[in-house]
């Protein structure tokens, strides 16, 4: 990949620095020139009145004062006086003008070079070795550019986490689509190979490519949803009570069809009296979220298990917990769950249907909301996972 530079000026950032430093010199000199050229010619002109008014004054005969001899031609040497100080201060202006212009090219060169080791350090990192950074003595950097520098690392550092989820994503995907695929043409090839079939034969061939179909576009759905969740606006304001009731009779079939009993809180039965709690949001991510986690309840229940969601209010917000009585999370999983396609039991999970997608998208919604999603606690009594916003 190629990067199109845009034209800047070629004036370097050294030589602009020393011609702002000459212009402000040249300035203060010229002042400086000037007022000291009005002030010496004011005091010569006062000093040659003075022998003027001496030569001019009638002493009498016995004044012990001599009378004063005056320069001869003082007028004109006057003159010449003046020119030559104009001169000389004029030159000396130059002078320091230009001395003080070389010195601070060469001092703003030494300065810079902290910024040009900084700018080829900065060239030599690539995607590949984001993780490796050439090192600088920061500590020998001058304070903006340490600060610099240190925010470049960091941003690095990020990118390079950013990368590496990516690519486990990518992997990840990969490896989930390769798998109904591989069955897909495992069932096909065998098809193929026996000339003639009966219409028996036919359905359960059907029956899998239909099975492998639908979950291939089960992952892909929830796929397209988490990479678009970021862009979803959250501008609802959401009644958190009547969502979490419209959740549990979206999912009564599924509880009924594996012998789960569902039970709503009290905290998340309201009337008017109560102030219900109400919050800014994007309503169909804050349904898919508590949904994904109560599905979750169910799917990974025992028979005749129990699922309970309750709402409470924080400090910060409100939380809601989902309760199940099933086979439980092991405590080094707790955080992992989260992951994309991380799965406690893989084949457990594909029978059920499960892409390991559930739990990254309910993160990735209260992370969006401010909020965060975690294994309050798990053991093989159930566990209680918890939404907060
Ligand atoms: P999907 O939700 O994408 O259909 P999934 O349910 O397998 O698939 P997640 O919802 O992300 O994926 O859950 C990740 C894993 O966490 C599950 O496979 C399961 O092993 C474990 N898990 C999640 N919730 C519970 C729970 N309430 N009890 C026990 N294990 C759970
Ligand atoms: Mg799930």
């Amino acid at each position: 990949m190629s990067i199109t530079h845009t034209k800047h000026s070629s004036l370097s950032l050294q030589w602009r620095l020393t011609l702002m430093a000459a212009a402000v010199t040249a300035l203060a000199c010229l002042c400086l020139t000037i007022l000291l050229g009005f002030s010496a010619n004011k005091k010569m002109n006062e000093i040659g009145d003075f022998l003027v008014q001496i030569d001019n004054a009638e002493l009498p005969e016995d004044a012990v004062i001599e009378k004063i001899e005056v320069i001869p031609d003082y007028e004109n040497q006057l003159q010449t006086k003046k020119q030559s100080f104009r001169f000389e201060s004029f030159a000396a202006m130059l002078g320091i003008i230009l001395a003080s212009s070389v010195l601070t090219y060469f001092i703003t060169g030494h300065t810079l070079r902290h910024l040009k080791k900084l700018t080829a350090c900065m060239e030599q990192t690539q995607a590949q070795n984001l993780s490796a950074p050439v090192e600088l003595e920061s500590e020998k950097l001058p304070a903006e550019l340490a600060r610099l520098y240190h925010t470049f690392a960091d941003m690095l550092l990020r990118l390079e986490h950013s990368f590496s989820t990516q690519k486990q994503f990518s992997a990840n995907v990969a490896h989930e689509l390769r798998t109904p695929l591989a069955v897909m043409q495992a069932k096909v090839e065998v098809f193929q190979k026996n000339a003639a079939h009966n219409p028996d034969e036919f359905e359960p061939v059907l029956d899998s490519l239909a099975q492998q179909i639908e979950r291939l576009s089960h992952i892909v759905n929830e796929l397209l949803e988490l990479t678009t969740l970021e862009t979803a606006a959250l501008t609802d304001s959401i009644c958190l009570p009547p969502l979490m009731e419209e959740i549990m009779c979206d999912l009564q079939s599924l509880a009924s069809d594996r012998g789960v009993t569902l039970v709503l809180d009290d905290s998340c039965t309201y009337d008017d009296t109560v102030s219900i709690p109400v919050i800014m949001g994007n309503e169909t991510l804050i349904y898919r979220a508590i949904f994904n986690l109560a599905e979750n309840a169910i799917k990974y229940n025992r028979p005749d298990g129990t699922v309970t969601m309750s709402l409470n209010k924080t400090a910060s917000g409100v939380s809601i917990c989902i309760t199940d009585t099933g086979i439980g999370i092991p405590k080094d999983d707790w955080e992992t769950i989260f992951d994309a396609f991380y799965r406690v039991d893989k084949s457990r999970s594909r029978t059920l249907g499960g892409a390991g997608i559930g739990l990254a998208m309910v993160r990735t919604i209260a992370n969006l909301h401010g909020g965060k999603a975690y294994v309050k606690n798990s053991s093989s009594e159930g566990s209680c996972i918890v939404f907060e916003l």
